[in-house]
């Protein structure tokens, strides 16, 4: 799909980088940190806004958008800091965050702490959908963000966010449908959902909160006159999740590649 060119080159770059950084003489290094439910990820771009280091950790020091766990979070936001500043050389200094739709008013202070805490100067503070559509540049429909705790949702009208929302339904209920349905650990379901040889098997299992989450997504979106979704957010790595939802919003849904690590790159975009 040609609308997602950019992303996917990003996303992919990312990816390649995460596994060896790029060294080179970038006179500035511009950090996103996303603290999700499930993950929190680091994107480092050069000067060019280029992708040359990453680094994630399964953590949960967030829950639906807030940092339960603060000083958990603090101290892997500072480990995987230096993790890449020992891998590129130098020291990383100014970072942006971003806020799940509908919570700034609770908690941006909490990340921006975390994140001040964890020995970065903060240049931006910005929401989640932004985030993504910088890495995305849609125009005209809805970006639809399944992350770990909840999914977001964000209409955009001329490439601006016009309404936002965040559900408590996101892949930690997934993995819980998968760990009762297969009498395995939230770990160990966790685990098998993430394994991409498995997705054609669980699709049957997890249909019905994947129409959960259509149901939800339709709710929101009634108002406006939505035509195309966007997938982001981890949860829809799920191979076939898109059919699922186009079919049941009866909307045309478009994923790029790699649905993960969109936000987190369009945070150090804007950082
Ligand atoms: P939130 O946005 O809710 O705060 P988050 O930012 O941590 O959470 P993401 O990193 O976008 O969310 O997604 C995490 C979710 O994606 C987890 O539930 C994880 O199990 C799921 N996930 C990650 N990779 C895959 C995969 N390959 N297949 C299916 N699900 C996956």
């Amino acid at each position: 799909n040609s609308t997602f060119l950019y992303c996917d080159q990003l996303v992919s770059d990312f990816e390649k980088v995460i596994e060896t950084p790029i060294i080179n003489n970038s006179s500035v290094y511009y950090t996103g940190v996303d603290l999700g439910t499930a993950y929190i990820v680091l994107a480092v771009l050069d000067e060019n806004y280029q992708p040359v280091a990453g680094a994630y950790r399964f953590a949960s020091v967030v829950k639906d958008g807030m940092v339960v766990d603060y000083i958990g979070a603090i101290r892997i936001v500072k480990e995987l800091k230096q993790e890449i500043e020992e891998k590129l050389g130098t020291e990383l200094i100014y970072a942006a965050a971003a806020l799940p739709p509908g919570t700034d008013t609770l908690d941006s202070g909490a990340i921006k702490n975390v994140v001040q805490a964890a020995g970065f100067e903060i240049t931006n503070i910005l929401d989640e959908p932004t985030a993504a559509n910088a890495v995305l540049k849609i125009k005209d429909g809805a970006i639809i963000d399944i992350g770990g705790g909840t999914t977001g949702i964000a209409i955009l009208k001329n490439g601006k966010v016009i309404y936002v929302a965040d559900e408590p339904t996101g892949g930690t209920h997934f993995s819980l449908v998968i760990s009762g349905a297969y009498k395995m650990s939230f770990d160990e379901a966790d685990v098998y959902k993430r394994d991409f040889k498995n997705h054609r098997e669980l699709i049957p299992v997890i249909r019905p909160v994947i129409e959960k989450v259509s149901t939800i997504i339709s709710r929101h979106i009634k108002k406006y006159s939505v035509k195309e979704l966007y997938l982001v957010g981890g949860t829809c790595c799920l191979e076939g999740i898109e059919d699922i939802i186009a079919k049941q919003t009866k909307l045309p849904t478009y994923k790029p590649q790699n649905p993960m690590f969109v936000t987190p790159l369009g945070i150090a975009l804007n950082c």
